[in-house]
């Protein structure tokens, strides 16, 4: 098991078949020295790809995002799932619609803070239908940059977000992929780098 494995065996809770509850260091308190080591191995596992930004969303994806910009040297950038009075000109915005939450939002960005020479590493703190993580690269094409890739903190990968990543053409790499769920159990898929 790699460092985060270890960490959702050890903290996580498995609060259904198909959600996991990581309150303690992820999603509620968070972890600094565990976003640290995060943002260091995607830093190793996109390096040499030319990356300039990295796009998150509000509100969990900004720590990893935040550590992985500081590890590879260029700014974060987060979308916002309301808009807000400071944020109204040149918006870029993509509707996401939400399998947990059972509702869709309208994300938005600055058009202020990308541009057409960008190569952005999306980066988010759970990947399982891939619904964020397609708005957030729909807004990054409105600008006309590239996608460089697209991390991930945990991928659920038995709900389908990456096949649905992968099929539009983008690489995406998760520091944990879980295979399976029960309530009070869970298994990693296997070809993790320790
Ligand atoms: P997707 O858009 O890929 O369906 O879901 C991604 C978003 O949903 C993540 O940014 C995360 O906020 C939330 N999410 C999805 N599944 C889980 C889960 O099992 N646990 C937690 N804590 N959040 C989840």
């Amino acid at each position: 098991m790699n460092f985060l494995e270890k960490r959702i065996v050890e903290d996580g809770q498995v609060l259904s078949s198909s959600v996991l509850k990581v309150d303690s260091f992820l999603n509620h308190q968070v972890d600094p020295e565990l976003m640290e080591k995060i943002g260091k191995e995607m830093a190793v596992r996109f390096q040499g790809t030319g990356i300039t930004k990295i796009v998150t969303i509000e509100s969990s994806g900004i720590a990893p995002a935040v550590f992985t910009g500081l590890s590879l040297g260029v700014p974060v950038i987060f979308a916002r799932k309301q808009k807000s009075v400071t944020l109204q000109d040149g918006l870029f915005s993509a509707e996401v619609y939400s399998f947990t939450k059972q509702q869709t939002n309208t994300i938005c960005l600055s058009a202020q803070f990308l541009t057409s020479g960008d190569r952005v590493l999306i980066i988010d703190d759970f990947l399982a239908y891939g619904e964020a993580a397609l708005g957030l690269c729909e807004m990054v094409q409105q600008v006309g940059a590239v996608i460089a890739g697209i991390g991930i903190v945990i991928e659920k990968s038995f709900q389908p977000g990456r096949q649905k990543l992968e099929k539009k053409g983008y690489r995406v790499e998760s520091i944990a992929r879980i295979q399976e769920m029960k309530e009070g159990s869970l298994t990693f898929l296997t070809n993790i780098k320790e």
